[in-house]
């Protein structure tokens, strides 16, 4: 049986990247996680993740924390930032560049810097995400819409798509 519950105080500021990322993959799975539902914790994905997480430490791989702020790396080039993400896999190429999206944004609306870029590896992959104002207009847009999509009481209807078939909640789905 699906948990009911209402956030109706949920704002902005409890926005971090992971629900972004959710958000830009499948709504129903964003609204699952913004209300506490855990997902499958032995799944594949996860467990992978959690694995990389720990290789990175082990490389001492650059963790930057500021508020809902967490992405794998961080330097300054010629004339601005850029913030680097790594992932295992490029499956879910829209998620991966909203979340980053997100992280550019929040420093330079916290901080304050003036430009920063977005860079995100997998292999010999690599994908550019740039703070262009359109982009950051289309991702304001989206964060109103997240806090309106939580604030509901019931999650989304489920709609099998590929991306579910490596999805964590898909128990609670199908
Ligand atoms: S299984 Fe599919 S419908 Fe369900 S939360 Fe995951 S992506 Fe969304």
């Amino acid at each position: 049986m699906m948990k009911r519950a209402s956030l109706t105080d949920f704002d902005r500021d409890l926005i971090g990247g992971v629900l972004v990322q959710y958000y830009a993959t499948c709504k129903r799975e964003a609204w699952l996680y913004a209300h506490k539902i855990l997902a499958n914790q032995d799944d594949e994905n996860i467990l992978m993740g959690r694995v990389l997480a720990e290789m990175k430490d082990e490389k001492e791989l650059h963790q930057f924390a500021f508020s809902n702020l967490k992405f794998d790396k961080i330097s300054k080039q010629k004339g601005h930032y850029l913030v680097t993400e790594y992932k295992k896999s490029l499956s879910n190429v829209e998620g991966a560049k909203m979340q980053l999206l997100f992280y550019i944004y929040l420093l330079k609306k916290n901080l304050k810097l003036k430009e920063v870029k977005g860079k995100i590896i997998s292999g010999k992959k690599v994908i550019a995400v740039d703070d262009t104002p359109q982009n950051l207009k289309d991702l304001e847009k989206i964060l109103d819409e997240i806090v309106e999509l939580v604030s509901t009481p019931t999650p989304p209807k489920a709609e099998y798509k590929a991306i579910c078939n490596g999805c964590a909640y898909r128990d609670y789905c199908f």
